[in-house]
């Protein structure tokens, strides 16, 4: 890969991460502002939502931001962009896609067949 195409993919990557981090700081907001709710229902009804909201967060966004840390460690270590199950060199504009990929999409695809529960999950996120 070229440097101006890793270029282009880590600032990608730090676009990502940014913005889930911004997403984070936005339900801890929310949680701040819950000090200044006086009804009790509207209190609980706010933490419902909010709890929801994390449960959400931790699941998914946790996950997704692991990955986009890990892909932008690999992209100092000159591994980005190289399948870490057959390495084989994964296709820029998949990487431009998904560019948190650690796998080409046909390890991704024979990884996600033999954990039907992820596949599953991915499929419901679609
Ligand atoms: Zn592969």
């Amino acid at each position: 890969m070229d440097e101006s195409s890793k270029h282009i993919l880590r600032a990608l990557l730090l676009g990502l991460r940014d913005e889930m981090y911004r997403r984070f700081d936005d339900i801890g907001r929310k949680w701040s502002h819950l000090n200044h709710v006086d009804n009790e229902s509207e209190v609980k009804a706010a933490i419902r939502k909010l709890t929801a909201d994390l449960n959400l967060f931790e699941s998914r966004e946790v996950k997704e931001i692991e990955a986009i840390e890990k892909a932008l460690n690999r992209v100092d270590s000159d591994m980005y962009g190289i399948c870490e199950s057959c390495g084989a060199y994964i296709a820029e504009q998949h990487l431009l896609a998904v560019p948190w990929a650690s796998k080409c999409p046909h390890c991704a695809q024979a990884n996600a067949m033999m954990m039907p529960f992820s596949a599953n999950e991915a499929v419901r996120r679609n």
